[in-house]
């Protein structure tokens, strides 16, 4: 099927790219926690889960018959656009791989993670001289960054919430 099709080659709505926690509602909490994954507290005290999802396996989700209501609802921009037949499954998988390459040139451009740092690349790459401990970025990073961010405002910032 086309539409899974392209989140399964993409998962950036699930690996910290697009968001840095997802909304779990209290119901969901425990089939999760009995799934193993691991669950974060919000600065409102709501439970979500953090990104990189513990539950991402490469691009998979292995808890996806009981995945958040906020994860089978979320669709992006480009999913979208698939689903209303706005771009063909060709042209959409190619802003995909297009996109990987862009967050893969970020990564090649910033310093090893520290001990603590986020895994999801472009977190590190947005949190650098922002958050304490960090350096700031080299003139290439940050260019890196800014054209990562622009492709991905562009093309995935989502018609409806993540709930994060
Ligand atoms: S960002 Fe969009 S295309 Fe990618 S996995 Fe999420 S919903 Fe699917
Ligand atoms: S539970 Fe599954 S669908 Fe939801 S963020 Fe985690 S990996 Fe993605």
């Amino acid at each position: 099927m086309p539409l899974s099709t392209l989140c399964l080659r993409c998962g950036l709505c699930c690996d910290g790219t697009l968001f840095t926690t997802v909304a779990v509602r209290p119901s969901e909490v425990e089939p999760l926690r009995q799934r193993g994954v691991p669950l974060v507290e919000r600065a409102d005290g709501s439970p979500a889960l953090a990104q990189h999802c513990a539950a991402l396996e490469g691009r998979h989700c292995t808890v996806y018959a009981e995945r958040p209501e906020s994860c089978r609802r979320y669709r992006c921009h480009l999913l979208s656009a698939l689903a209303e037949g706005e771009v063909s499954l060709d042209e959409a998988l190619g802003v995909v791989d297009q996109t990987h390459a862009l967050v893969d040139a970020v990564a090649r451009a910033l310093p090893p993670p520290r001990p603590g740092e986020p895994r999801a690349v472009m977190q590190r790459a947005r949190q650098a001289g922002r958050a304490p401990g960090t350096s700031a970025l080299s003139p290439e990073a940050q260019e890196a960054r800014d054209r990562a961010d622009a492709f991905l405002v562009r093309h995935f910032q989502g018609r409806f919430g993540h709930g994060g």
